[in-house]
Formats: structure tokens, C-alpha cells, sequence
């Protein structure tokens, strides 16, 4: 009979760059949840959870694994800072920076749909298949500058602008759930939101079309809409944003998620 060892503690394995605005894939042998950043994240039955560092995530960062057989474990580590850009955007419609009070009630919409669209808790992992970009092209706007807009001071730009000719086909970074679709709001124009599970989605903005129902599952690749220029935009471009949790971050840094030239132990 084998000798009875001490409870160890185990490593954790995490895969991504630790630093502001990235998603992690991490995997924890035997978790039921994780506990990060004072909010619980689903852990799939083989191990595998996701955890993101906001634009203005803190230098220093804890992680607890939370198990039935070895109770709670902490892992405290760093991450390293990001700088930002500033983005300086003139020739926006005057009437999309300082919107009108009819315009407000619009907004109100669109933010109550979005939040109602962000709300599922879906306990599938449907990312773990990886992800692609949904489009080719210059990118316009980076993720994080701290947008100045005919002059105004605005929040910081919540996703990546890639610039496209009008009517170029999106494509769904990975496989999930269609969450919202259209809408013709007054920021995002045209969009889509998809679940990819585990409270991480993708949001496609200003589109020309919306073709995907809300409801639809989707696979990788295949085309949900065309690029266009709804909403607050001065010329044709696909926002591609992405949250996990409620915590923006840098949507190209989903895609070496699955290379294993990024993984590292805490
Ligand atoms: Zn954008």
C-alpha cells in the first residue's frame, strides 16, 4: 500500500501573456471554480477555465482554486503593465459625440440589451476550440487608447477596429451562441454578440448586415455578417471587441490561446 503523501499544493498551469487587457486559458486538476478578481469562473470538467486582466488591471494578482478534496488554494503572481495609446479621432458626427436627449433614450436601449445579451452563464466550453480573426485588414483603432473625439475626452476604445471594404463577410471567431443580432444602435450600429461559454463572448460592431439569428449556434468561421458603417463611426470598419466576465480585453489575444509556446506554471 502507498504511503499517505501530505496534501500538496498543485500547480496551476496558465497559458497567454501575464499583462493588462489578456485573456488566459488556465488549467487546474480537480477545480470546481476558480476565484479571481473577486468574481467565481466556470471550470469545465477536464480542468479548463479562463481568466482576464482588465486595461487597468492591478500589478499584483491572486488566483484560488477552489476543490472539493483540497479545499481552497491561493497563487499570487504579477503581471506586467501595458501601455496605451491615445487616439485622436476627428470628423465624427458632432451629434454622435454630444448625443441629444431623444438620442439618450436610444442609448438607454442599447446598453440594456447589450448587458441582457452579456448576462448568460453558459457552462459549455465552446472556445476551447481556439479562435480566428473574423476579418483581415489594417487595424484602425487599438484596444485600450484613451479615445479624444472632435476634441472631447472619451472612455478608453473597448475593442480593436479592423478597417475593411464595406460589404467584406465577418466571420465568427469561434464556435458558440448567437446572443444579439442588428439593432441599428446608436454607438455599435449593427451588431453581434456570441457566447462562447464560460461567460466569454465576442462582439461585432457596425455591421452593414447582421445574417445570423439570435439563438443560432455558430461555428468557427463561418460568416455572420458583412462589415459596414453603422452607429459612430467615420468610415467602414469591423469593431471586433471581446469580454470575459465583464472584464474587456484585447480580443487578438485570443488567438494564441491554444499555443503552447505561451503556457507557464504558477
Ligand atoms: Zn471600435
Amino acid at each position: 500500500m502507498a504511503a499517505l503523501l501530505p496534501i500538496q499544493a498543485q500547480a496551476i498551469e496558465l497559458c497567454g501573456k501575464k499583462a493588462q487587457g489578456e485573456i488566459l486559458k488556465g488549467y487546474a486538476t480537480g477545480a470546481s471554480k476558480i476565484l479571481f478578481n473577486n468574481q467565481e469562473y466556470m471550470v469545465s470538467p477536464s480542468g479548463n477555465f479562463l481568466i482576464a486582466f482588465g486595461r487597468d488591471a492591478q500589478k499584483e494578482q491572486k488566483l484560488t482554486a477552489v476543490s472539493d478534496k483540497n479545499g481552497k488554494q491561493d497563487y499570487n503572481f504579477t503581471i506586467t503593465p501595458t501601455k496605451w495609446d491615445i487616439q485622436n479621432i476627428k470628423g465624427v458626427p458632432q451629434k454622435k459625440v454630444t448625443p441629444s436627449e431623444k438620442d439618450q433614450k436610444e442609448i438607454t436601449r442599447e446598453r440594456s440589451d447589450l448587458k441582457k445579451a452579456l448576462a448568460h452563464k453558459t457552462d459549455k466550453n465552446y472556445w476551447e476550440k481556439g479562435f480566428i480573426l473574423p476579418v483581415e485588414g489594417r487595424i484602425s483603432g487599438k484596444f485600450g487608447g484613451q479615445r479624444i473625439m472632435n476634441g472631447k475626452k472619451m472612455n478608453p476604445h473597448q475593442g480593436l477596429d479592423i478597417a475593411a471594404p464595406e460589404g467584406t463577410p465577418v466571420k465568427a471567431a469561434s464556435n458558440g451562441i448567437v446572443r444579439m443580432s442588428g439593432g441599428n444602435y446608436f454607438y455599435t450600429g449593427n451588431t453581434i454578440v456570441i457566447d462562447h461559454g464560460h461567460e466569454l463572448y465576442t462582439i461585432y460592431a457596425h455591421l452593414k448586415s447582421a445574417d445570423v439569428k439570435v439563438g443560432d449556434y455558430v461555428k468557427q468561421g463561418q460568416i455572420i455578417g458583412k462589415v459596414g458603417k453603422t452607429g459612430r463611426v467615420t468610415g467602414a470598419h469591423l469593431h471586433w471587441g471581446a469580454t470575459l466576465n465583464g472584464t474587456r480585453f484585447l480580443p487578438t489575444s485570443l488567438l494564441h490561446m491554444n499555443n503552447a509556446d505561451f503556457c507557464f506554471n504558477l
